[in-house]
């Protein structure tokens, strides 16, 4: 079948079974190109089709040498749909990993249900005993608690109502938005779903099964950025959830200091992920930023963020943490040159000089490559095959 990206406002309802396995093979060829890391060995990544989660993966395999497991949430092709662009990358992954001599298997399901925390604590004790690393790197919009209650996150104010300026992904043009302000309910209900809690399900159940080795260190992630960003970001609801996650990861420490068992937030750069599309304001900073970092030279992608959390701040000769306790790969984004640059943009652009001040070129070829699209190695007029088996998945 010949597949064509089919975009529907900021997500793309294709994928390209060859562009994403380009993609994957281009992040472990940047991750062999790069010094080793003497780090975890037994690595289990929670959300690792896309994004952070992948690049996580991606890195512990290729810079650590780790065996991993993958909890990943994606569909697989049906009839005349492709599968989902996080099914390709696993597929791709493995596939890659295996021919390389890693050990690398995936479980496809709810990472929130204890069925599936049930079945890869199964997997974990059967092939790796114990993991000596869990990487938390979901980004739900919604999540079904055990008692069918289903709690969806919203990206909203927790003050007043907050305006500035966006992009219109589907025109390119600039507007105002205003930003509604969460209701208490809808705080609380993004806390359960992106906030701390089923990070800290699943790290109990890894201790009751024995399947969690001492001294593992677990990470989850979050954000922090510019202040432009701050009212519905940091301070909004989904900053709620990221204030929720950084407490759980003091009381993850706290209760498993016995076991020495570490849990640390890392705050990752602002990239063009799947999620990070849908946050209003986001996508047009992300394109100046986008501007500003590769002018300087510093631009970095998620797989060049994972290599540098993991081999200069997590398992160099020290863990390299901020002053409330975090990890910082976002320390280029907000250096004050970069910020400085980025803010000076911010306050003059406009829709006649928005092609010139922004990299929204980098920033759709940045969106189109996570579905495996505008990737200068495929030819897109090809008839490619759309069901792709995962190797360790059987369907
Ligand atoms: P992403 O959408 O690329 O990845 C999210 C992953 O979670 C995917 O693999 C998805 O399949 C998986 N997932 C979602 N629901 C699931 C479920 N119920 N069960 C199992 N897997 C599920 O997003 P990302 O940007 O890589 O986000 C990962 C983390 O990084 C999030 O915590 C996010 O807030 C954080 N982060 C992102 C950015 C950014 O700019 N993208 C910056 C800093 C921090």
């Amino acid at each position: 079948m010949v597949v064509q990206p089919k975009v529907r406002g900021f997500i793309c309802t294709t994928a390209h079974a060859e562009g994403c396995k380009q993609n994957v093979k281009n992040q472990v060829n940047y991750m062999k190109s790069q010094l080793k890391t003497n780090g975890a060995k037994n690595v289990l990544v929670i959300g690792a089709s896309t994004g952070y989660g992948l690049a996580s993966r991606i890195a512990a395999t290729y810079s650590c040498g780790a065996k991993t497991i993958g909890v990943i949430f994606d569909k697989q092709a049906s009839g005349n749909r492709p599968a989902t662009a996080g099914w390709y990358n696993t597929a791709a992954f493995e596939e890659l990993a295996n021919q390389d001599g890693f050990y690398a298997k995936s479980i496809n399901g709810d990472a929130f249900s204890k069925e599936i925390k049930e079945q890869t604590i199964a997997l974990i004790k059967k092939d790796l005993g114990k993991v000596d690393m869990v990487v938390y790197s979901l980004a739900a919009p919604k999540r079904l608690a055990e008692d069918g209650t289903v709690y969806s996150s919203v990206l909203k104010t927790t003050g007043a109502p907050y305006t500035n300026k966006t992009i219109d992904l589907k025109t390119n043009q600039i507007s105002e938005i205003t930003i509604p302000q969460a209701t208490e309910e809808e705080i609380e209900h993004t806390i359960k779903v992106m906030g701390g809690e089923d990070w800290k399900e699943w790290i109990v159940a890894l201790k009751q099964a024995d399947a969690i080795a001492d001294n593992a260190v677990t990470l989850a992630y979050s954000y922090i950025g510019p202040k432009i960003t701050h009212p519905m970001y940091l301070k909004g609801s989904i900053g709620m959830a990221k204030d929720h996650l950084y407490h759980t990861a003091k009381e993850i420490t706290n209760e498993f200091s016995n076991s020495n068992i570490k849990g640390y937030i890392s705050v990752n750069k602002a990239l063009v992920t799947q999620s990070s599309a849908a946050i209003p304001i986001v996508p047009l900073y992300i394109s100046i930023l986008y501007k500003v970092m590769k002018e300087k030279g510093n631009h970095e992608g998620c797989i060049e963020q994972m290599y540098r959390l993991f081999h200069d701040k997590l398992f160099g000769d020290k863990v390299v943490l901020d002053a409330e306790g975090r990890l910082r790969p976002d320390d280029l984004e907000m250096q004050d040159d970069v910020q400085e640059a980025v803010m000076k943009i911010w306050n003059t652009i406009n829709n006649d000089n928005v092609e010139e001040l922004a990299d929204l070129e980098g920033y759709w070829e940045d969106f189109y490559q996570m579905f495996g699209f505008h990737m200068a190695e495929i030819n897109y007029e090809k008839d490619i095959e759309t069901d792709i088996k995962i190797p360790s998945i059987e369907e």
